[in-house]
């Protein structure tokens, strides 16, 4: 730091402009003093000397200063130089003239000061703010590239599973079956011929291949849904799907003694096989989950937005609201004791509905009976399926 600047800094900063004034204005004073009998035309470059260092000081010590440095040098400084100078013969029009220049002067470079401060700082600030966001972003980017990874990861894991799922399903099925057709034949071959106990045996070999069979089957028909490819939509009668459920579930009907109450449906856009697929497994599980008492089922439809919200309503044993979610989850089952199944029922149906682009889900609560209600887009603009067929075969 040069020596000036040094001993300026040690001065407190209220009064730097004043101690800048006193050490300029005593210079100039000084010189003046010596050199004034040696000046030839003296007035008029003292006057421009004096002015400068009122408007330098003004600029750089601020009003106080550039005020003392006026009145110095039209109130004292004339006094030095001609000792018949007195206070009436002062120039009050130039005091005044040149202190509001000063006045001025000082207040722009404050102005000045101040919008450079708050321009550094604004700098300062959007440094710093550039700094964070590009920081922020940095972190987004790479949490975000991991999440592609663990995704794509995912996605890859997901199908390999899946693919294992329904080559396992399918090539088990063979097999499974000559076990089932072989124990079934040396069942009947030695009935009778075994004691209680072996009979007890194969019963329950015949038992836990049936069992086998079935998970297998159902295995089978959720990787066949996960893969199967979305058909163009069709106008689909839900009334004829809802029949066709039952015919197929006629045996379970008579069995249950139930009643099923179809109210009038609409058509639909969508894939009939499929929704005749939804309609049989919610039906199924009303007569399997069922109380003591009398069975009954009711199908209905009312118009939501743009699509129709189907319900499958039953007096059955119901579902705890915790489970609501699981239930839709393939292989979870809530009732495993009471009735036979593998869980992908609901599984089936979710997928079914979430390719048609509605939603499932149930309403219920123990022994309160069960709700389960889905969405499926109105039939507005689907083809019929005699429409699709007269298309595909016209040359
Ligand atoms: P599964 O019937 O083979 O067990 P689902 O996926 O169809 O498989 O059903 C999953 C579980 O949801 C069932 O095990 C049962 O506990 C419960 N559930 C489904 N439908 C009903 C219903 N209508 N009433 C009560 N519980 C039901």
């Amino acid at each position: 730091m040069p020596p000036l600047t040094r001993r300026l800094s040690k001065i407190p900063v209220s009064l730097r402009g004043y101690a800048l004034a006193m050490a300029l204005l005593g210079a100039m004073s000084g010189v003046t003093v010596l050199a004034y009998p040696h000046f030839k035309s003296p007035h008029y470059a003292l006057s421009a000397a004096f002015l400068a260092a009122i408007l330098a000081l003004a600029w750089f010590g601020g009003f106080g200063a550039g005020l003392v440095a006026t009145a110095y040098t039209i109130m004292v400084l004339p006094r030095l130089v001609d000792p018949s100078f007195t206070l009436q013969k002062v120039n009050w029009v130039s005091f005044m003239s040149v202190a509001t220049i000063s006045v001025l002067l000082s207040w722009a470079a404050r102005s000045r000061a101040q919008l450079r401060a708050a321009n550094l700082e604004l700098d300062q600030r959007v440094r710093e703010r550039t700094a964070e966001l590009e920081r922020a972003n940095a972190a987004l980017q790479e949490r975000e590239s991991l999440l592609l990874k663990q995704t794509e990861e995912l996605a890859r894991s997901n199908a390999d599973l899946e693919q294992f799922a329904y080559v396992a399903s399918h090539d088990l099925q063979e097999p499974l079956r000559m076990v089932a057709i072989y124990t079934e034949l040396l069942a009947r071959k030695f009935r009778g011929s075994l004691d209680a106990q072996s009979d007890g045996f194969v019963e329950t070999i015949l038992d836990g291949v049936h069992r086998l069979e079935t998970l297998i089957r159902d295995l089978l028909a959720y990787s066949r849904t996960i893969h199967a490819e979305a058909p163009a939509p069709e106008r689909v009668d839900a009334s004829e799907a809802v029949q066709r459920a039952i015919e197929r579930l006629e045996m379970l009907v008579r069995e249950a003694g139930a009643s099923v109450e179809v109210a009038p449906l609409p058509e639909v856009a969508g894939d009939g096989v499929a929704l005749t697929q939804v309609f049989q497994n919610l039906l199924s599980n009303a007569l399997k989950y069922r109380s003591d008492g009398d069975v009954r089922i009711r199908v209905t439809a009312e118009p939501d937005g743009r699509a129709w919200l189907f319900s499958v309503e039953d007096n059955g044993i119901g579902i705890h609201p915790d489970y609501h979610e699981t239930v839709f989850e393939p292989f979870k089952r809530l009732n495993s004791r009471q009735s036979r199944g593998s869980g992908v029922g609901l599984a089936i149906c979710r997928r079914i509905i979430e390719r048609h682009g509605g939603r499932i889900w149930v309403e219920s609560s123990p022994g309160q009976g069960s709700k389960f209600r889905f969405t499926v887009p109105q039939a507005n603009g689907a083809v019929s399926k005699t429409q699709t067929l007269a298309a595909n075969e016209r040359p």
